[in-house]
């Protein structure tokens, strides 16, 4: 193509993701694959991790791939309780599949309690160990609702790709 330097061209492809789930006494919390001492958790179909359903819509919606629901289904037994790794690990093959590399991926995770900020170094770790990227290439940052939706874990995430075809 012209305009591209000699044999290499990328093509960067951004994706956005979003998840929430209602959080319940006696539930698991797990974020970012990290399990949290927490009063609640979240009801969900897997393990309602909704930092790395976030995360895996940005992706999945970066490759063209459509979303968590097509590929997951919370009809499909599989998936009941199921570790959102197994998420990360099908999305890592898809991708690789389609020749596409992860450069960055960014993440917010709304949730009043329990403080994250101890955490989310362990869970960047998690989440780039699962998608066989270093931690520098995930960040993971906290924010408190300030009271508006204490019941609720929500979580927002944007991811580049980069697609590099040689030539
Ligand atoms: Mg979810």
């Amino acid at each position: 193509m012209g305009g591209s330097r000699a044999g290499f061209e990328a093509e960067f492809r951004c994706g956005i993701g979003y998840d929430s789930h209602r959080l319940e006494a006696g539930r698991k919390l797990v974020l970012g694959g990290v399990l949290l001492d927490s009063p609640r958790g979240s009801v969900a179909h897997s393990d309602g991790d909704v930092l790395s359903h976030a995360i895996v819509d940005a992706l999945l919606g970066a490759a063209g791939l459509g979303d968590i629901g097509r590929h997951f289904p919370d009809t499909d037994p599989r998936w009941k309780n199921a570790s959102s790794k197994l998420f990360l690990d099908e999305v890592r093959r898809q991708l690789a599949g389609c020749g596409l590399r992860i450069l960055n991926i960014d993440a917010v995770v709304v949730i009043d309690e329990p403080k994250l900020a101890p955490h989310v170094g362990a869970m960047a770790g998690n989440l780039a160990a699962a998608l066989g990227i270093a931690a520098a290439q995930v960040s993971v940052k906290a924010k408190s609702s300030e009271g508006t939706t204490p019941m609720i874990a929500v979580a927002h995430a944007v991811a580049l790709l980069a697609k590099v075809n040689s030539s």
